[in-house]
């Protein structure tokens, strides 16, 4: 998995293909991803204190990082990260334009 927090990704598959957003947290044992306004799933929460309601909460849930596509920063366009080899730290550079992303 080469998508990491922060990244900026496309959707690709999914009732949300097509959407692009911004990786809240990333999985890399589940190789699952959450994605801000991607795969949101309403929950509703009971009242827990007296007094207080339930309410219905939305959040993004994981899903399979092999849905989405990172999106580089320079280029714009969505690519597949590539890991130099042979460096020491892992760089990953856009396989379409060549910077590092
Ligand atoms: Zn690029």
């Amino acid at each position: 998995m080469n998508i990491k927090k922060g990244d900026n990704i496309k959707i690709i598959s999914g009732n949300d293909r097509g959407k692009t957003g911004k990786v809240i947290g990333a999985f890399p044992k589940e190789l699952r991803i959450t994605v801000e306004g991607v795969n949101i799933k309403k929950k509703h929460v009971r009242p827990r204190a007296q007094g207080r309601k339930g309410e219905l909460v939305k959040m993004p849930l994981p899903f399979p990082a092999s849905r989405a596509m990172l999106v580089c920063g320079s280029c714009g366009r969505p690519t597949r990260a590539h890991i130099l080899p042979g460096e020491t730290k892992k760089q990953r550079v856009c396989r379409k334009c060549g910077s590092a992303v």
